[in-house]
């Protein structure tokens, strides 16, 4: 998907949660665009961890993880991702997807809002 004509990006939402709806709209409104047939390489891959991260899942995230092809990055979308959000004193939810792989973004919000998503994206790819 991409957010601009000179930013392509492969991203793979993993969806947990309330935040996947936000993802979801930020594709609705255009911000970002679903993957043509193309010979355009990706300037990246990015893996968007979008709702609450629960403990019985971390083996499942990092293989999904592994599973993306470099360069990739990883970006926390909302509050549950970034730090547990309104779960994080429960017994079986992390406190943020940090403890399981190298995110590189986070961005804040109960719920996030689609444009900081876009915007994590884009300084991210620009940082490469
Ligand atoms: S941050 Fe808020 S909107 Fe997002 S998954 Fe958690 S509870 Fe839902």
């Amino acid at each position: 998907m991409t957010s601009d004509p000179g930013v392509r990006v492969h991203v793979r939402d993993l969806g947990l949660a309330c935040c996947a709806v936000e993802f979801t709209a930020a594709v609705a409104r255009g911000l970002l665009t679903p993957a043509q047939d193309t010979d355009e390489p990706a300037r990246a891959h990015v893996l968007v961890v979008s709702g609450t991260v629960t403990d019985a899942l971390h083996d499942d995230i990092r293989a999904t993880w592994e599973a993306i092809p470099e360069p990739r990055f990883a970006v926390a979308f909302g509050a549950c991702a970034t730090s547990g959000g309104p779960y994080w004193d429960s017994y079986a939810v992390t406190s943020g997807i940090g403890d399981v792989l190298p995110a590189e973004h986070y961005v804040p919000g109960c719920p996030p809002r689609p444009e900081a998503l876009v915007a994590a994206l884009v300084e991210s790819v620009a940082l490469r």
